[in-house]
C-alpha cells in the first residue's frame, strides 16, 4: 500500500548528510511544527532537490510519510533568500535564528504564528544592510522565545511582578534562571547581574517591534550584541543549550570592535 502524502510550507533550517548523496532536511512547516524527512539523492548535482533545498529557503514540498522520517517527493522555491546565503554577514545573522527554531520547535506542537513570524523575518533580513543583519536576529530570537513560553520578563519584575527600577549607574538586575528583571526587593531570593538599562530598553524594542520598524531604526552594533548575550544566556538557562551559531556570530569578527 501506498504512504499517504501531504503538502506543506516549510522553512529549511537545517540540511544533515546521509549515506553517498542523500539529505536530511529538518524543517519549520506552516503549523509551526518541526519535520524532519529525506531528500533521496539530494546531494547529486543532477538532483532536482539540489538547489530547492538550501538553508533559508521557503519551499512548498510534496511527502510522503514514513515510519520514522518522512521523504521528500517534490520540492518548489516559494523564496529562495539567496542574498542571506551569499552576503557572510546575512549569513552569520540567520543561523543562530534557525538553530534556535530548530531546538525549540517540536513535530506535535503547532504554532501557526511561529512560521509567520520566521517567513517575514527572514524577509527582512534580505532588506537589512550588512550591519543591521544583527538586529533582525536579536529580535528573531527573542519572538521566538515568546512563541515558545519563554517570553522574558522585561517591563516589571519577574518575582513580584512590582515595578522593576533602575538602580546606580543606569544599571537594572537581571535573573537568567528566573528569566527576566528583578526589582531591589526581590534582589535577595535570586541570583541576578547587572545589565545595562540601555540593553533593556532595546530588548524591549525588539521584543515588541515588527520587523518593518526594527529595519527602519538602526539599532546600534553595541546595544543589539548586549541583547544577543541576554539572549543567549536565557537560551543556555531554559533551552539547555547554547546556540553555537550565536558564539561564531561573537568571535566572528565581522562587525568591528563596538559589539565587545
Ligand atoms: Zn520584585
Amino acid at each position: 500500500m501506498a504512504s499517504p502524502t501531504y503538502s506543506c510550507r516549510a522553512i529549511v533550517l537545517r540540511k544533515t548528510r546521509l549515506k553517498e548523496s542523500d539529505l536530511i532536511v529538518t524543517l519549520l512547516s506552516d503549523t509551526g511544527a518541526q519535520r524532519r524527512a529525506v531528500a533521496k539523492g539530494a546531494r547529486k548535482p543532477t538532483s532536482q532537490f539540489a538547489s530547492r533545498l538550501e538553508l533559508f529557503c521557503e519551499v512548498d514540498l510534496l511527502c510522503s510519510e514514513g515510519r520514522g522520517l518522512d521523504i521528500v517527493k517534490e520540492a518548489r522555491i516559494v523564496r529562495a533568500r539567496e542574498s542571506v546565503r551569499c552576503s557572510l554577514e546575512h549569513g552569520m545573522a540567520a543561523a543562530p535564528m534557525a538553530e534556535l527554531l530548530e531546538r525549540t520547535t517540536q513535530p506535535s506542537l503547532e504554532e501557526p504564528r511561529l512560521f509567520q513570524a520566521s517567513s517575514v523575518a527572514f524577509a527582512a533580513l534580505e532588506e537589512a544592510s550588512r550591519s543591521g543583519a544583527p538586529a533582525i536576529a536579536a529580535a528573531h530570537l527573542l519572538k521566538t522565545l515568546a512563541f515558545s513560553g519563554l517570553r522574558p520578563a522585561l517591563e516589571g519584575c519577574v518575582v513580584c511582578g512590582g515595578p522593576a527600577q533602575e538602580q546606580a549607574r543606569g544599571m537594572m538586575r537581571f535573573s537568567f534562571h528566573e528569566g527576566g528583571l528583578v526589582c531591589s526587593r526581590c534582589v535577595r531570593q535570586a541570583e541576578t547581574v547587572p545589565v545595562s538599562a540601555a540593553t533593556i530598553g532595546w530588548a524591549r524594542f525588539f521584543l515588541s517591534s515588527p520587523f518593518a520598524t526594527i529595519l527602519q531604526e538602526k539599532a546600534p552594533l553595541g546595544g543589539t550584541f548586549s541583547v544577543l548575550r541576554l539572549v543567549q544566556g536565557l537560551v543556555r538557562e531554559h533551552v539547555g543549550a547554547r546556540l553555537r551559531s550565536l558564539e561564531l556570530l561573537f568571535s566572528c569578527g565581522l562587525f568591528g570592535d563596538d559589539v565587545e
